[in-house]
């Protein structure tokens, strides 16, 4: 099988296997895992925050982060698709008790007026406007890069009404990667960030949540409310240290395979490729084939590949690790050959 779902399915490589089991351990709930402080050490570093904590997933991530900016009633201001809004179960409600207050963005950028527009002012009928949330890369926008320059443009105006800014940077290093632009310097224009070891990083488990010191030790008593304050985790955590140290620059090597994908796909009548490919993910439009994405996915498991339904005549493919370039050239004759 060809894989392209997702970048969370890629299996730890051989050197994390060898890190998980060689692993200096201790108690992390009291701090004492020497992997997982030295994991946390080296993503602040990258990140260019103060602290970090190392976390179960994206979602848990995501979630601490709004749990630990918002008080319950807040309102949180999000693009109307940013994956904390479709995909994490409403969480933010069900957990931080806020509402969420979305905006139609472009390629997963909200117009900075917009969001200004959005602001609540003190009013005895009104929620607070306790977060904005931005996501970068933004997934439904297949893998869009939220440009620098929007970014600072909201941080500017968060920053005016003293509302904190958190990044949903699950694939952040691909947005890295992909534009040139240091990591640190989307990480510098918000207040909290969270970014997968687990997706194009190729880890097998977690994520990280960075900060300033003082909210990331807030943080720390959230995850353990959620029961994410875990023992001996440097066995997990090893692989995230390889993770960034060593799969951050081959991150390149999706990207080509995605457009190498694009621009075959867009030679073939029927197909359309929805937005642009500009990391690792690529939306394609069936609906000129006469198929549903259903229909579509069906016939290309038939032949071996696994793609996901991203809307009624979308399918999305996601370079990652596991996918060589054979494979991209394999899936490019099957589709042909379907078509
Ligand atoms: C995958 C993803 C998450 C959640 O990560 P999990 O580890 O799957 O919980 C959050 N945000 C975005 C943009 C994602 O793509």
């Amino acid at each position: 099988m060809i894989d392209l779902r997702s970048d969370t399915v890629t299996k730890p490589t051989e050197a994390m296997r060898k890190a998980a089991y060689n692993a200096e351990v201790g108690d992390d709930v009291y701090v004492e895992d020497p992997t997982v402080n030295r994991l946390e050490e080296l993503a602040a570093e990258k990140l260019g925050k103060e602290a970090a904590l190392f976390v179960t997933s994206g979602t848990q991530g995501n979630q601490i982060a709004v749990l630990t900016h918002c008080k319950p009633s807040d309102e949180v201001i999000m693009e109307s698709n940013a994956h904390v809004f479709l995909y994490e179960g409403a969480a933010m409600s069900a957990l931080a008790g806020i509402q969420p207050r979305t905006i139609a963005g472009v390629r997963g950028a909200m117009n900075p007026e917009d969001v200004k527009a959005a602001i609540r002012p003190e009013d005895v009928h009104f929620p607070e406007t306790g977060l904005i949330c931005l996501e970068n890369t933004h997934n439904k926008a297949g893998g869009a890069i939220l440009p620098l320059e929007n970014m600072e443009a909201i941080a500017k105006i968060a920053r005016e009404h003293n509302i904190p800014v958190h990044l949903d940077g699950a694939r952040l290093f691909n947005a890295s990667v992909a534009s040139g632009i240091p990591i640190h310097k989307f990480a510098e224009q918000t207040d909290t960030v969270q970014f997968c070891l687990s997706k194009g990083l190729g880890a097998p488990v977690g994520s990280i949540l960075a900060g300033p010191k003082e909210f990331i030790d807030r943080a720390r008593k959230w995850r353990k409310r959620l029961g994410g304050g875990l023992r001996q985790v440097g066995i997990v955590a090893a692989p995230g240290i390889i993770a960034l140290n060593d799969m951050v620059d081959r991150l390149a090597e999706d990207h080509d395979h995605a457009k190498k994908l694009a621009d075959s796909f867009a030679n073939i009548d029927g197909i359309e490729i929805e937005g642009q490919v500009e990391t690792n993910i690529l939306l394609v439009n069936v609906k000129g084939l006469g198929v549903t994405s259903e229909e579509f996915i069906e016939k290309l498991k038939g032949e071996g590949i696994l793609t996901v339904a991203f809307g009624p005549y979308t399918v999305r493919f996601v370079t990652n690790y596991d996918v060589t370039e054979d494979d991209i050239d394999t899936v490019i004759n099957n589709v042909r050959k379907l078509v």
